[in-house]
C-alpha cells in the first residue's frame, strides 16, 4: 500500500484516515489509484478545506462525497442503462472518436451514450463505467441509477 500513499503532506494525514477506512473494505490497487486522484481532485476544488481539523463524522462525509464520485456501477446496470446506438447515426452525435482507446468510430461499430450526450464505443465506456460512474470528457454523473 506504501506505492499509493505517495501524496502531497498537506494532504497526508487527513486523507490516511479516509485512507485506513476504505482500505478495511479490501480495495484493489486501481480503487486506490482512483481514490487518491480523487482526494486531489476534492482538496484542489476545497482549498478552505482542513482536514487536520475535521471530526472523524466530517471525514466520513467527505469520504462519502468521493465515493459518489468514485464509485463505479456494476456491470449489470451499465447493460441496463447504457444507452447505445450504431455510429454512424443521425444529426445527434458530432463526436466522430472514441475519447477512451483515442480510434475513429468504424461504420457499424455500437457506441455507449451517457447521461450527457458524450459518445464512446460501448465495449470501453462499458469498462470505464465499472470503474467510475462520471463521463471522462465532462465529468458529469455517467449513467443516473
Ligand atoms: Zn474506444
Ligand atoms: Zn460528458
Amino acid at each position: 500500500m506504501s506505492l499509493y500513499l505517495d501524496i502531497s503532506s498537506e494532504l497526508a494525514s487527513g486523507a490516511l484516515d479516509l485512507w485506513n477506512y476504505q482500505a478495511t473494505n479490501m480495495m484493489t490497487s486501481e480503487d486506490l489509484m482512483s481514490f487518491e486522484e480523487s482526494v486531489y481532485r476534492y482538496m484542489h476544488r476545497n482549498r478552505s478545506l482542513d482536514v487536520d481539523t475535521m471530526s472523524y463524522e466530517e471525514l466520513l462525509e467527505l469520504e462519502e462525497q468521493i465515493g459518489k464520485a468514485n464509485a463505479g456501477l456494476s456491470e449489470d446496470t451499465v447493460q441496463k442503462n447504457l444507452k447505445r446506438m450504431k455510429y454512424p447515426s443521425s444529426a445527434a452525435y458530432k463526436a466522430e472518436s472514441c475519447c477512451i482507446c483515442q480510434e475513429d468510430y468504424a461504420d457499424g461499430e455500437e457506441l455507449g451514450v451517457l447521461t450527457c450526450g458524450h459518445d464512446f464505443h460501448a465495449s470501453c465506456v462499458g469498462k470505464w463505467l465499472v470503474q467510475k460512474n462520471f463521463c471522462p470528457i465532462c465529468k458529469k454523473t455517467a449513467l443516473s441509477t
